[in-house]
């Protein structure tokens, strides 16, 4: 009897996120109260759970080739198994964790395991990826991924596997959670709709890597998942997809269907929602209890900068408004230091953070990823802080580290600017506030706001280590300034 292959799926800690916030600094001045107080916040994050499993390896995870056993290896809780015998491992490359995934990759390979690398940065920046392994997944691979164990067995991998077109997802692919620790998250009941956006901010990948067409899965096939999901698991639904209400037939007919269920759920939409009257009251009553969304800016020459076109300034108040009087929590999305951006701009935050209510306020800074529009013309205009050429410099983190030259505001004034900006925004007092105000989901959205607090002073410590190094830990190009 030929015996079973083991192929283990790997997902990879970012440097500091909502899921695992740490200074980037802290480590190097461990004695400081700082320090001390940032890992003890860091241990409890980690027990209050907010992250969520990688959907793209439970996808993987779920398709079923005869004598093959998959399993994932979440990073965040785990070392890799290296005692294990693998016939394969699989890595999701993200842009900011590419360098970690690379050195996992490598160790592997020097054991004699195979490594299979795919995600976004593959398919954008392969050939940065060609040394570290043996097989180039290049795409969405929910077809490709079945092939490539098919060749497994047989012993004929192939060094690159490529999807010539976005997978049909009107095709059922039943998702699976049997590779999943199902307590180490805050929740496991994520569930994809569909992919493609047919905008195009220019900061944004999404567009770029998974196209400007929406494709949805059927309805019933998701009725059936959060079916299947509630019998394990009771805990909220997240709806994953960057806007839920894109296509507002197909998610009214979705969410009538869902009603029934009587799931609670989070998602992320646009504030057109506000104007989508009998959509909104459906979202309500099929459980909705929160929605993240995007609002970048409040200042009409950022957004047209950066291709935010798809709801206007002046409509927002208004659309969040009447989104929170439908019961849903709003958790609102900015960037500051955007291009159309001023020093004016923090207080204009300050003030539709007040008139609208928001419940959790996540002001972030522009993260030029490798791969955007943005990228592409910071470089241009060498306004980037980090090697251009070396891709694998990016990293994700929270508001830590600047990353870019703003256009009208100094690296010195933006810093001061942002960190008085949050500092006012997340007070602890701010914080139970809001958290009491909230219409929907208030323990998550006062957990939220807490864990908020911490992480920006994170934020403020982090980069003001960077000013006093003049911005330079990363930086190649001259000072402009
Ligand atoms: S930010 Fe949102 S709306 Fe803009 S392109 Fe990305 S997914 Fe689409």
């Amino acid at each position: 009897m030929q015996e079973t292959k083991k192929v283990a799926l790997v997902f990879l800690p970012s440097d500091s996120g909502v899921d695992g916030a740490r200074s980037l600094y802290a480590e190097k001045d461990s004695n400081t109260l700082f320090s001390w107080f940032n890992s003890s916040m860091r241990s409890l994050i980690k027990r209050s759970q907010f992250a969520i499993p990688p959907l793209a390896l439970m996808i993987l995870a779920s398709i079923e080739v005869e004598g093959i056993e998959q399993s994932i290896c979440d990073m965040r809780f785990e070392e890799f198994p290296f005692s294990e015998k693998w016939d394969m491992v699989g890595i999701s490359v993200q842009t900011g964790m590419a360098k970690k995934a690379f050195a996992l990759a490598d160790t592997l390979r020097s054991k004699g395991v195979p490594v299979a690398l795919g995600g976004a940065h593959v398919t954008l920046f392969a050939d940065s990826c060609r040394p570290h392994a043996d097989v180039l997944v290049h795409g969405e691979a929910d077809d490709l991924w079945k092939e490539v164990l098919t060749d497994l067995k047989k012993g004929s991998l192939k060094p690159i596997y490529r999807s010539e077109n976005f997978p049909d997802l009107a095709v059922s692919r039943p998702v699976s959670k049997r590779s999943l620790d199902i307590s180490r998250y805050f929740t496991t009941n994520l569930i994809q709709t569909g992919r493609g956006c047919q905008h195009n901010c220019d900061f944004c990948n999404v567009h770029v890597l998974n196209g400007h067409t929406l494709r949805r899965r059927a309805v019933s096939d998701i009725v059936a998942e959060v079916t299947r999901f509630q019998q394990d698991d009771r805990r909220i639904f997240f709806f994953v997809d960057d806007s839920i209400n894109a296509d507002p037939l197909y998610a009214l007919e979705l969410f009538r269907q869902l009603t029934p269920l009587k799931i609670r759920w989070f998602g992320q939409a646009t504030t057109t929602l506000g104007q989508q009257h009998e959509l909104l009251e459906t979202f309500a009553r099929s459980g909705c209890q929160a929605l993240l969304v995007g609002i970048e800016s409040i200042e009409a020459k950022s957004r047209s900068a950066h291709k935010k076109n798809q709801n206007k300034a002046g409509e927002l108040v208004k659309a969040i408004q009447s989104i929170r009087s439908a019961g849903i929590s709003l958790y609102g999305s900015f960037i500051y230091g955007l291009d159309g951006d001023t020093l004016d701009t923090p207080a204009a935050i300050l003030d539709f953070v007040s008139q609208t209510g928001l419940d959790v306020p996540g002001i972030n800074i522009l993260r030029p990823i490798p791969g955007t529009q943005v990228f592409e013309r910071l470089k241009e205009e060498g306004r980037l802080l980090f090697d251009p050429l070396d891709i694998t410099a990016f990293r994700y983190t929270f508001g830590q580290e600047m990353l870019y030259r703003p256009k009208n505001i100094s690296l010195d004034e933006f810093v001061e600017s942002y960190s008085t900006l949050t500092r006012k925004v997340f007070t602890i007092k701010n914080s139970i506030a809001r958290g009491l105000a909230a219409p929907g989901a208030k323990p998550a959205v006062l957990l939220f706001n807490l864990f908020y607090t911490h992480l920006y002073s994170l934020s403020r410590h982090d980069l003001h280590c960077q000013q006093e190094k003049k911005f330079m830990e990363k930086t190649i190009l001259p000072s402009a300034e």
